[in-house]
């Protein structure tokens, strides 16, 4: 709760004129309490896990042959029955686990010093921050996964996860409970290390799970505002991990590609995207050369064929 409740009052405690977000944050939190604003992030999480993933269930239930060619595994369909089966195990571990552990976590948060007072971070300070938790989540994240394909983790916990091996939106926290337990640590740990702002939090949690949603949408949009993230994965990386399935050992990173190419986990994949850039290349050659028509059929039918999709 903030230790001041008029504008007269913040603006003597600051020495200056309060911005107009400042404002709306004191006209909105003043007389909140600091568990309550935290507690925000169940109604946040709930809408992103409910809302996020809608345009890309219509894209996979309408079967668009338009939409059809940004699917990275086209041929792997999921019915309305497999969706709706997929938000209804999502949601029932939103209100057993994930609701729960936001409301059992707010120490934590207070310990490592997350305020709600003013003044506001800078855009700068927000965006800073964020980088440093996307990063430090992704790193973590990246050696608490390899350990779940371990045959113990995998086959107690991540298999749960790994059920769609052609993923869609609603299904990025699709997971074992204790996945859930354990991937707040790396969540957890960039805000431990760099403490900011609750506003700041908010954005964090809501930013990595859309961002988790867009890695697990199926589809590989070539306008993406992602693809100007430098080394980030996207769909296309993070598909491939759940098409090779429990064996796989490639792809492990949450959000970007360094720590598999760092630690030799993504060769796999580079492999497959080189044989298909190649095997199109020869076949556009080949085709252009020679045979004009059958170009349109077959260069469609080619990484269907190295995908085995
Ligand atoms: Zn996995
Ligand atoms: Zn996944």
């Amino acid at each position: 709760m903030l230790p001041y409740k008029t504008l007269q009052e913040a603006e003597a405690f600051l020495g200056r004129n309060l911005t107009f977000p400042e404002t709306i944050w004191l006209n909105y939190s003043a007389n909140k309490s600091d568990y309550f604003l935290y507690c925000h992030n169940i109604l946040f999480l709930f809408l992103i896990f409910s809302v996020v993933p809608l345009p890309l269930v219509f894209m996979e239930l309408s079967r668009s042959s338009g939409l059809d060619k940004f699917k990275i595994q086209p041929k792997v369909r999921l019915s309305s029955a497999d969706v709706f089966r997929c938000y209804k195990d999502v949601m029932s571990m939103f209100f057993f686990i994930v609701g729960p552990l936001q409301l059992v976590s707010y120490p934590s948060i207070k310990m490592i010093g997350i305020r709600t007072s003013l003044p506001l971070p800078s855009g700068w300070e927000i965006l800073m921050q964020l980088a440093v938790y996307f990063m430090v989540e992704d790193f973590t994240n990246y050696w608490i996964h390899r350990f779940l394909h371990c045959k113990w983790g995998y086959e107690k916990i991540h298999r749960v996860h790994h059920e769609y091996t052609a993923p869609i939106g609603f299904a990025a926290p699709y997971a074992h409970w204790a996945e859930i337990l354990i991937l707040g640590i790396p969540s957890f740990l960039g805000p431990a290390m760099a403490p900011g702002h609750m506003i700041t939090f908010w954005l964090w949690i809501a930013l990595r799970q859309i961002e988790a949603i867009d890695t697990h949408s199926g589809y590989d949009f070539p306008w993406s505002p992602t693809k100007y993230i430098p080394f980030y994965g996207g769909a296309d990386h993070h598909d491939y991990h759940h098409y090779v399935g429990g064996q796989s050992q490639s792809n492990f990173a949450s959000v970007f590609t360094y720590c598999d190419y760092i630690y030799g986990t993504d060769k796999g994949y580079r492999y497959q995207k080189k044989l298909l850039a190649k095997v199109t290349f020869s076949a556009m050659y080949f085709l252009l050369e020679y045979d004009h028509g059958l170009s349109a059929a077959l260069l469609g039918f080619l990484p269907c064929l190295i995908l085995n999709i």
